[in-house]
């Protein structure tokens, strides 16, 4: 750590924010020979290792422990679920994310780059002050990332009414939850109470769950919610909330009311940009995003920006991706600029959805002249031995490639290393089709949907 040091000037790049954006630009830097300054008010990994994607998906691991248990029956092993004791799984999920953290730590430390631990604030174009030490560099990266938004008049109180922060920490089992808003996260979290044995209600604005994905991934999600007791509420907006001796009660605009033990606020990301002497440097920014080209450039040059804190898709692996875009384009390698639409997304829950490139609507939008085949994962031996089901769909141009590839079930996140290969090397349903998927494998369903689009179905009926 260099809490303290003098003026520290002329490095080649100065990093304001340690999570997956600012670290993987530190990391790809330094790997290329440059001088880097690393800057974290908190802990080197950020929201992704602290408090999102790292303990969330070691919670909905422990839920899908729970769920085996509680259903092993079907497999003909009994089993008995006689209780979760959450310290249990906080120790588990802890270890986990302990772990991860001394390995970066050590990463950070190993490549030479300078740690500096503390609040920065841009105060010039090439310089960050942090508690009155100032450091500069022929490069910022500003990469502060997000934070987890609220409503009007709904005041997080970290106790009846939390945020994802204050889910991933949580030390007892709701009786109880309302969810707020049915995105990502808010679908992930409902996964893991309700697998927990929590009554769960989403409210939802918008008409479907996870309302960017393709509609018909909504609509399985929807189905599967429904048959796993996860209530929900789609098209209504909340209007107040009070929170009680023993809960919150939440009424929504169409006069409804609901309560229970907990409120999860789940209502999207901000960016962190206030006050941090970005406008005062003449960055370009909206709503307070900071606004970037192809290569994460801000208008300011020398000043770059990565992750949350620009209007790109919030995920750990794209604010790696813009890191390493930055460091590559700083030390002079001319890097492809990212294919957002190639970028794999999924939603950990279960069962689980993913999916890249264009949904059917895009698609259309954008004029292409749109195919679709839908796998259902009734043919697929091993979703039957899982006992999941889902579907996968292809969106395609016709006779040309595949534009998107939409899937849900369980374990299909796992589908997406070989999804996002087919859409981001433009294959076509006839490029996949001979490939040899192993039998019996979630992956099979991939052949068979690339089979089937290509005129030759084996295991598909009609
Ligand atoms: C509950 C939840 C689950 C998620 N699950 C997934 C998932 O499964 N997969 C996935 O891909 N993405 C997931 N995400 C999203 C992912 O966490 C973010 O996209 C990612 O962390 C963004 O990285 P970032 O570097 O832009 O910002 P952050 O990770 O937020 O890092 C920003 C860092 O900057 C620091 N900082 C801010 N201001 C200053 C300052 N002035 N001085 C010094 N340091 C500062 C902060 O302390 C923080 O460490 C999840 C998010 C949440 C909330």
């Amino acid at each position: 750590m260099s809490k303290g040091v003098n003026l520290l000037s002329n490095v080649d790049l100065v990093v304001l924010g340690g999570g997956s954006g600012g670290y993987a630009a530190a990391l790809r830097s330094a790997q290329l020979g440059l001088s880097v300054v690393l800057i974290e008010a908190d802990k080197v990994g950020g929201t992704c290792l602290h408090r999102g994607c790292i303990p969330t998906k070691a919670l909905l691991h422990a839920g899908e422990v729970a769920d085996t248990a509680r259903e092993s029956s079907h497999f003909g092993v009994n089993t008995t679920l006689n209780s979760i004791d959450m310290n249990g799984v906080n120790s588990y999920k802890d270890g986990v994310i302990t772990k991860l953290y001394k390995g970066l730590q050590g990463l950070v430390k190993s490549r030479g780059i300078t740690f500096v631990e503390g609040y920065g604030k841009l105060v010039s174009r090439d310089t960050v002050e942090v508690n009155g030490t100032r450091y500069t560099g022929k490069n910022v990266i500003l990469a502060t990332g997000s934070y987890a938004k609220t409503l009007p008049g709904l005041e997080i109180d970290g106790k009846r009414v939390i945020t994802s922060d204050h889910g991933t920490k949580l030390d007892y089992i709701p009786k109880s939850v309302i969810v707020l808003g049915g995105g990502v996260i808010g679908c992930e979290f409902a996964s893991v109470w309700k697998s927990f044995g929590s009554d769960v209600t989403i409210i939802e604005g918008l008409p479907h769950l996870i309302a960017l994905e393709d509609e018909s991934s909504s609509k399985l999600l929807e189905r599967a919610y429904r048959k796993r007791g996860i209530n929900f509420e789609l098209g209504v907006r909340f209007k107040s909330h009070t929170v009680t001796a023993d809960g919150v009660t939440v009424e929504l605009e169409d006069g409804r009311t609901f309560s229970a033990e907990l409120l999860l606020v789940s209502v999207g990301r901000g960016p962190v940009s206030a006050n941090l002497g970005y406008e005062e440097q003449g960055i370009t920014m909206d709503r307070g995003y900071v606004i970037v080209d192809d290569k994460c450039r801000t208008n300011v040059p020398g000043i770059w920006a990565v992750g949350d804190l620009i209007p790109t898709l919030q995920l750990a692996h794209v604010g790696f991706q813009e890191g390493i875009l930055v460091a590559e384009e700083i030390a002079g390698l001319n890097p492809r600029p990212i294919n957002y639409d190639g970028v794999p997304r999924v939603t950990y829950s279960e069962p689980e959805v993913a999916s890249v490139g264009l949904t059917t609507a895009q698609a259309k939008e954008r004029g292409h002249n749109v195919v679709e085949l839908n796998y259902d994962l009734a043919g697929n031996g091993k979703a039957q031995i899982l006992g999941t089901s889902g579907s996968i769909k292809l969106v395609a141009e016709k006779d040309g490639p595949v534009l998107g590839i939409h899937m849900v079930g369980s374990r299909v996140g796992e589908l997406l290393a070989e999804a996002q290969l087919i859409f981001n090397w433009e294959a076509t349903a006839a490029d996949v089709a001979p490939l040899i998927h192993a039998h019996p494998t979630m992956s099979e369903a991939m052949g068979e949907a690339h089979m089937a689009l290509a005129g030759k179905p084996l295991h598909a009926h009609g």
